[in-house]
């Protein structure tokens, strides 16, 4: 068989091999549940506390800010749900953007349902939220602004700091999804000023399934289940010990190789979105050209097919992806699209190339020479069967 080529990173990452073989010592060996007390519970948190060392440390957290989730979809419901409604007292207003994950989305959807109000904000055309427009929406009830660092699909990095810092001098609480930014930017939750954050391990060469949300010391908060005493009873049950001795392997390997791969892959991402510019008519970038993580490269082609262009890289050994892994099963237009300013033609037309820490530089090559033909041939056979 053909080798692939994976260019979906975003959606999710490889685990390393470091990560495997240390989740597999921990799940065969040291077993033991990290709240026994006896010497295999006692290794069992110790594996846990290292890992919450290090990814405390990654974000210039302490180690009792990190509470550990099921993974990112958990850690921004938990986190956005569990501020809100210890806040509720003081005001049910809360802020978002239009552009978020679904799980922000979905968490927003389910306040409402209980009597919340929330104001999505609308981004520019290159997908920024614009600093003025959180300053205008902000009213005496609100309590709690959530925007994401960087967004999945078309790459675009927020002013983080400027929109906390507006919320913080109105003392709003301010929540980031900082997913998709941690593994190429370097983040400091003091730098941001930002109260609570939500991480995933499966974006950053961890485990599928394990999460972190950093929730700034004293902060109120009302955790989702009861149960047990783990994690501060925040997110009671039995951790997922492997997974987050995992997490944390991951985190303390990206932190040492962040900044290279970073330069790394933005010079193969401008290598890819220059050759297929230079190829391909009728091209649109979505999202801002500047301000943008690394690894991403949205592109509409225009009067092309997105999902049939995503099939024919399929067959032909690429994987990429439309807007984004999780809306790909709906044929619905991508939200963050359609936000930009986007005709749902053009949304449908958009395709999302992730490249990674194994891209090479054939592999971009391979994509700028087998695209630009089939697009051609996309749109011949499509104005054809509109003559007929
Ligand atoms: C992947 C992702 C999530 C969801 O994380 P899971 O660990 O897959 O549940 C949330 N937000 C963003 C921006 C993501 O990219």
């Amino acid at each position: 068989m053909k080798k692939r080529i994976y260019l979906d990173y975003s959606a999710t990452t490889p685990v390393l091999p470091e990560v495997a073989s240390l989740m597999e010592k921990i799940a065969v060996d040291h077993f033991g549940n990290p709240s026994s007390h006896h010497q295999e519970g006692r290794e069992a948190k110790a594996h846990r506390e290292k890992a919450r060392e290090i990814i405390a440390a990654s974000i210039g957290a302490l180690p009792e800010e990190i509470f550990f989730t099921s993974g990112g979809t958990e850690s921004n419901f938990l986190g956005i749900t569990g501020l809100s409604k210890a806040l509720a007292s003081k005001g049910r207003h809360l802020i978002t953007s239009s552009i978020e994950h679904s799980s922000v989305l979905g968490a927003f959807k389910a306040l409402e349902d209980q009597g919340f109000l929330v104001t999505y904000l609308p981004v520019t055309s290159l997908g920024m939220v614009e600093p003025e427009s959180l300053a205008q929406a902000i009213r005496d009830d609100t309590i709690l602004v959530s925007i994401m660092l960087a967004n999945n699909e078309i790459g675009t990095i927020q002013p983080i700091q400027e929109l906390a810092r507006i919320a913080t001098e109105r003392h709003l609480v301010f929540h980031t999804d900082a997913i998709q930014a941690y593994p190429h930017l370097p983040l400091d939750v003091n730098v941001l000023q930002v109260d609570a954050l939500s991480l995933s391990a499966h974006k950053v060469y961890g485990p599928k399934g394990v999460g972190a949300i950093y929730l700034r010391r004293g902060i109120p908060f009302s955790p989702m289940s009861k149960g047990g005493e783990q994690e501060r009873k925040i997110r009671p049950g039995t951790e997922n010990v492997a997974g987050i001795a995992g997490f944390g392997k991951a985190v303390e390997i990206l932190v040492k190789e962040r900044e290279r791969e970073a330069t790394r892959t933005r010079v193969l991402r401008d290598q890819l979105k220059n050759g297929l510019f230079e190829n391909i008519t009728q091209t649109i970038l979505n999202g801002d050209p500047d301000k943008r993580l690394p690894n991403n490269v949205n592109i509409s082609f225009r009067e092309a097919d997105g999902e049939s262009i995503l099939i024919h890289l399929d067959l032909e050994g690429i994987a990429c992806s439309m807007g984004s892994a999780c809306s790909a099963g709906a044929l619905e237009p991508s939200h963050v699209l359609l936000a930009l300013g986007r005709t749902p033609r053009e949304a449908k037309s958009a395709i999302r190339f992730t490249l990674g820490k194994y891209t090479k530089e054939e592999e971009i090559n391979h994509v700028v020479k087998v695209l630009p033909p089939f697009i051609r041939q996309l749109r011949s056979t499509s104005s054809m069967s509109r003559i007929a």
